[in-house]
């Protein structure tokens, strides 16, 4: 049997009748840039995420830069990020002109640690970006504690848990701010590239409108040194087709974690650990070993596919080397990044495979 990391093309299949009603629906109306579907889904999506505000971008990246940027974060300020995430994470920090300031994660959820953002913070600190890594939110309350004291604007990084739930409440309205990726394989993914901010500041969301448009809001009249970064139509209509179907999927997801954490816990793994306060979404499925790449392929030989989320920490990569953060300087992300291993998870996973990379860990020799 072969198991795929995640199998984008059954997604398409199973919601064949809506993608194509909508791909029909945009084709047909001769208007392919921010028009009715693009309004259509920012209501729909705020609405699902319990804020008032959502602004359609040309994708998630754009959404951390731009969200930072309208913010009114520039050069000369720091953000704290987390030391472990996708570079994407940075990089907008970086595009706004600010510095990112990394931190190390809580050792058990491998999210912002609340502690050490109070350490971190200093006269030029202006915001902080917690991401909601791999599905599982991060520790929110405390992050706003320290933020309030501290007056950071707090901008989520949700662009892997849609439909998380911190406290019972979703991710994505709960800081002042939270960037979204709709890249084809997140939670609710387009089929190209996508990205929003959501927000309950009106002001904000109203810049926001203004910078994804060449800094314009009447045609021709340009207030600030904008950029080109909107969702367009056709990705917004398949969107809309694909958001009510969001909670199921993840629900499946749910349920596949669930089985691997009962049937993968004796096999000497590091399991994902769920504090009582969140509800994952389980965009990743990320254990730990010593030897992941043996893991790695161990479970090729049986036909499964894994990745590692992420092989190198952003403070380790080139594009970051003039920031001067050496080997050793965030000891607990770099040991992350050395030790974990993804393994398949999406809604579209049949029993059978699910079982097959269970079968196939637990022969996995100590
Ligand atoms: C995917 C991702 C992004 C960037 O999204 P793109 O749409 O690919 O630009 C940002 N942050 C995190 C944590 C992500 O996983």
């Amino acid at each position: 049997m072969r198991v795929p990391f995640l199998d984008l093309g059954l997604a398409s299949q199973e919601l064949q009748a809506e993608i194509s009603a909508a791909l029909t629906r945009v084709v047909g109306s001769g208007w392919y840039v921010l028009g009715p579907e693009v309004e259509g889904f920012e209501r729909e999506f705020a609405e699902y995420v319990g804020a008032r505000h959502c602004v359609g971008l040309g994708n998630g990246l754009d959404a951390v830069h731009l969200a930072l940027r309208a913010a009114g974060i520039g050069p000369g300020d720091e953000v704290i990020v987390p030391g472990n995430t996708f570079i994407a994470t940075w990089l907008g920090v970086s595009y706004a002109g600010a510095t990112p300031v990394p931190v190390e994660p809580d050792p058990r959820t491998y999210n912002l640690d609340p502690e050490r953002i109070a350490a971190a913070v200093t006269a030029r600190t202006r915001a902080v970006v917690p991401v909601h890594l791999y599905g599982q939110p991060a520790e929110m309350d405390a992050i706003l504690e320290v933020a309030r004291a501290h007056e950071l604007f707090v901008l989520e990084d949700a662009a892997q848990a849609h439909g998380a739930r911190y406290r019972g409440r979703r991710v994505g309205a709960i800081g002042d701010a939270a960037a979204w990726s709709f890249y084809p394989g997140k939670n609710l993914g387009a089929l190209g590239d996508g990205g929003a901010v959501t927000t309950d500041d009106g002001e904000l969301a109203d810049r926001l409108r203004r910078l994804r448009n060449y800094g314009s809001r009447v045609k021709y009249v340009h207030e600030v040194m904008g950029f080109n970064s909107r969702l367009d139509e056709l990705q917004a209509a398949l969107l809309r087709a694909k958001l009510p179907h969001l909670d199921e999927w993840n629900e499946r997801r749910r349920r596949i974690a669930a089985l691997y954490l009962r049937e993968l816990a004796a096999t000497g793994l590091l399991l994902p650990h769920v504090p009582s306060c969140a509800e994952p979404v389980w965009h990743l499925f990320v254990v730990r070993t010593e030897r992941p790449e043996e893991l790695q392929r161990h479970l090729e030989r049986s036909g499964i596919a894994t990745l590692i989320h992420y092989p190198i920490p952003p403070h380790r990569q080139d594009a970051y080397r003039h920031l001067h953060l050496p080997e050793q300087t965030l000891p607990m992300s770099e040991a992350i990044h050395r030790e974990v291993l993804s393994l398949p998870i999406g809604p579209q996973m049949s029993p059978d495979q699910v079982a097959a990379v269970v079968d196939a860990v637990q022969t996995f020799p100590r």
